[in-house]
Formats: C-alpha cells, sequence, structure tokens
C-alpha cells in the first residue's frame, strides 16, 4: 500500500489541495502512474475522518472507509473495474445509469453529519449521457457534497465539466525524486524502469513487481530437475515475458560460475538449485550454451516463432540432457 507519507511528489500537490476549503468539484490530472487516485482518497478520508485533521485509521469513519462501507462516500468505476463485478459487467464505462444512482445519495442528509464524497475515476470513462447527467449534479449540487474527478487524458473531459470543476495538476516527478523513491521500494534498475515506465513512478513500481513474479516462474521452471529440458523450454516460452533473454542469460552465466567455484552472483537465494543443475552438465555444454543465447540477442529483433527459439536454444545441451 503506497501512502502519502512515502510518496514526496505527492506531499507538495496535497499542500497544494489543503491551501484551499473544498469546491463542489476537484479534477484531480496528470500522467498515468504517478499515484492521482491514491492522492484523492486520501483526502476523501481526510474530510471524513472523524478524529483528526488527517486520517487517523481508527475512528469509525476512517474503519468504514478502509473496509469501502462508508456511508457518505460512493466511488464510481466502469462496471469492469467494480469490485463485485460479474462476468457480465464487461462495460469499460461509466454509463448514465450509474450516475442516475448517485440520485438518492446525494438527496438525503449525510449520515454522519460531514461530507458526503463522490469519487469518480477515472473520469474521462464516463460516456456522453453519463458526463451530462452528472453536470446537472455539479450544476446545483447539494451542500457540503464534493465531486472528485481524476483524469490522465484532460482533454476527454468535456469542458463543460472542466469549467465546473477546481483544476489540481499533479506533475511527474523528477527523475531523481522517483528514482530515490524506487530505490526504497527495493528496484534495483530504477533509473530503467523509470525510463520504460515514462517517468512514472509507481507505473515503474507495479511494471517491476511483475518482472518479478515472471522472474520466479522462470526460475521454478528452469531449476526443476525433473523435468526434461525440452520441457522445460515449452514451459518457458508460454511464459509470454519480453525480459525473459535477460534471466535465461543471468540463469546461464550463473550455472557457469557455480561450475567454476561452486558460488553464484546473481540468484544467491537459489544458489542449492543452481549446483544441483550446474551439477548435471558440462563447463563445454555451458560455455557453448552462455554462447547460444549472446547469438539469440541479435534473433530477438526478427519475427521467430519464439518456440522454436527456445528449443533452438536448448539444442546445443541435447545429447548430454535430454
Ligand atoms: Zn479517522
Amino acid at each position: 500500500m503506497v501512502t502519502l507519507n512515502m510518496t514526496p511528489w505527492l506531499t507538495t500537490v496535497w499542500a497544494q489541495l489543503c491551501a484551499h476549503s473544498p469546491p463542489h468539484g476537484l479534477l484531480l490530472c496528470g500522467p498515468e502512474g504517478i499515484g492521482k487516485g491514491v492522492l484523492a482518497r486520501h483526502w476523501a478520508q481526510t474530510l471524513l475522518c472523524e478524529d483528526s485533521p488527517a486520517p487517523c485509521q481508527h475512528c469509525p469513519a476512517c474503519e468504514w472507509f478502509q473496509a469501502g462501507i462508508h456511508p457518505d462516500f460512493r466511488e464510481l468505476v466502469p462496471p469492469v473495474h467494480q469490485v463485485d463485478a460479474t462476468p457480465q459487467d464487461t462495460g469499460e464505462w461509466i454509463t448514465i445509469d450509474q450516475v442516475r444512482e448517485l440520485g438518492d445519495f446525494m438527496m438525503v442528509s449525510a449520515h454522519r453529519q460531514g461530507w458526503k464524497i463522490i469519487l469518480i475515476d477515472p473520469a474521462d470513462t464516463l460516456n456522453g449521457a453519463a458526463a451530462n447527467a452528472l453536470l446537472k449534479s455539479l450544476e446545483e449540487p447539494p451542500p457540503r457534497t464534493l465531486f472528485i474527478l481524476v483524469t490522465a487524458h484532460m482533454a476527454r473531459i468535456p469542458s463543460t465539466l472542466r469549467s465546473r470543476c477546481r483544476i489540481q495538476q499533479v506533475p511527474l516527478p523528477s527523475l531523481g525524486q522517483a528514482g530515490d523513491w524506487l530505490r526504497q521500494q527495493g528496484v534495483d534498475d530504477p533509473e530503467g524502469f523509470l525510463r520504460r515506465a515514462g517517468g512514472a513512478p509507481q507505473r515503474a513500481l507495479s511494471q517491476w513487481q511483475k518482472d518479478a513474479e515472471g522472474r520466479r516462474s522462470f526460475l521454478s521452471f528452469f531449476l526443476d530437475s525433473e523435468m526434461p529440458w525440452l520441457q522445460r523450454a515449452e514451459k518457458l516460452a508460454n511464459l509470454d515475458q519480453p525480459a525473459w533473454i535477460d534471466w535465461f542469460q543471468y540463469a546461464v552465466m550463473d550455472l557457469i560460475l557455480c561450475k567454476l567455484n561452486g558460488r553464484v552472483y546473481y540468484h544467491e537465494d537459489q544458489l542449492a538449485g543452481f549446483q544441483r543443475v550446474a551439477s548435471t552438465l558440462s563447463l563445454p555444454d555451458l560455455l557453448t550454451w552462455e554462447q547460444c543465447l549472446r547469438n539469440a540477442r541479435r534473433w530477438m529483433a526478427h519475427p521467430l516463432n519464439e518456440r522454436l527459439l527456445y528449443e533452438s536454444l536448448f539444442y546445443p545441451l541435447q545429447p548430454s540432457v535430454s
């Protein structure tokens, strides 16, 4: 869970938000993957908290908010992203029916005598009719009612809606700031991940996490001595991970190192598995394998069948390991 304490670029925007009393409509906009949703929820919880000027996390309001059941808070998302979505809920647009369902919520007084808050994230998924219906509510807002709209695509928000909201930009953090934060999260090569994520730190973090998961699957097949190599190649081909060639090279380099001096460099937590696999292979085979992988890097740009590529990578080893 990302909190504001850990994301310095959001605390700057937070100070700007707190400098004014809440409007009826706030439009948070900025690039994808920098934490606008986190900021919006933090603000909503702040306004609903009944115990302190920042979310205390232990008053009834904070507990309800965290459980997703605060009676004065509603969240509009496309049907496909609803928490209780069924296989039939495939819609990727917020519909007019969803906006109309807010009618009763807006008409009655707040259950807790404070704010009533409606979060719409992403607001650019309101379809035309839904945006029109929402416009009516924004034109004549009930007292102490706050709409928070979140978007990474300002141009897709109708100008009529935009003109009724206070606009708060959430900028990209500097590369240094984002890189430091990613490093604190344990990301190796944060600059590389940031570059691939267009500078957005939370997107970079989730790509890194996904990468780590794929790498774990890769190692579980790679080190499975019970499985014939060709079958392992097939499993690896099904992983559908663009980074596999890197993992493959690191793994074979560690097998070579293991063969030479019983140690590994890239996979210290998997030393026993590497020692086991290395003991089944000869050093000349491993060196040939490593050379094949380096050659494979050059083929990567060609539209080859990936499975064929995987199998050919194991080919030099077939006589001794199949
Ligand atoms: Zn609280």
